[in-house]
């Protein structure tokens, strides 16, 4: 049966906490001090529906993968390893953290993550969890039909970034 419109399947952000602490660097030679955020991210699925179930995404292998994701990065330090102002040396069981090239701080490796992202910016944080959702549907052979992932992750009320990806 042919429709007109389109259908999209979303995972209010409620559900999807993690509280996190980071920085970011600025243009010229400002970096934040730590601090930390209660961040929620939100995830929408565009496809096609699945003809026999009539839905385009299981809600709760949805809300399972989000969680595992979120989980991830929930309680850690989120520290980026493409930041070309930070280094980032692991030494044992700790993480030492340059910017620019002078000490700042040391972490247990434990409580980091070690994210492939040029800044923890919501922006880049976006990007990674749509990456990070992408692969692990994927994997599961569970993208067949979709045709978009759109992530929202807001690090303050009413202050959020969105990245979207079309899937092919
Ligand atoms: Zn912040």
């Amino acid at each position: 049966m042919q429709r007109p419109g389109e259908f999209s399947v979303t995972v209010t952000k409620d559900y999807l906490v993690f509280a996190s602490a980071h920085f970011i660097t600025f243009a010229g030679h400002r970096c934040e001090a730590l601090h930390g955020h209660n961040y929620r991210a939100r995830v929408t699925l565009d496809g096609r529906l699945d003809e026999e179930s009539w839905f385009v995404f299981d809600f709760v292998e949805l809300k399972h993968l989000m969680r595992h994701l979120c989980d991830e990065i929930d309680h850690k330090v989120l520290l980026p390893l493409e930041n070309p102002k930070i280094q980032i040396v692991e030494d044992g069981e700790a993480v030492k953290v340059a910017y620019e090239g002078k000490p700042r701080y040391v972490f247990p490796r434990s409580d980091c993550a070690l994210l492939p992202v040029t800044n923890t910016t919501v922006e880049m944080l976006a990007e990674l969890l749509t990456r990070r959702l992408r692969c692990e549907l994927e994997a599961g052979g569970r993208a067949k039909g979709l045709t978009a992932i759109e992530m929202e992750v807001e690090e303050n009320f009413g202050q959020s970034a969105f990245y979207r990806l079309r899937l092919a």
